[in-house]
């Protein structure tokens, strides 16, 4: 499944509802799921960080069909194959 195809089906799943909570509301809820995420990385639960990364994947997606933007499109034009500050594959920037 290619990004927009996963974008594309949260919509289908769950517009109508981000619709009716809106943008600021929905953007909470992506927080909280990273901080589900953190909580599972610390415990070093395999299983919760699958369902986890996939909740974060999910929020992201249905924040981004609020408004209006193409995660796949967006993720390609900033991320070309190489970094996009050192123009490099593998990056040599500083940390
Ligand atoms: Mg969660
Ligand atoms: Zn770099």
């Amino acid at each position: 499944m290619h990004i927009r195809e996963f974008q594309e089906m949260i919509k289908d799943i769950y517009f109508h509802k981000d619709r009716k909570r809106g943008v600021e509301r929905t953007f909470f809820w992506l927080v909280e799921e990273v901080g589900e995420l953190a909580e599972a990385i610390r415990k070093g639960d395999k299983e919760a960080m699958d369902e986890e990364f996939a909740d974060v994947l999910a929020w992201l997606a249905s924040l981004a069909n609020l408004l209006g933007i193409d995660l796949e499109k967006a993720a390609e034009k900033k991320y070309p194959g190489v970094c996009p500050y050192c123009g490099k594959k593998a990056c040599e920037c500083e940390e």
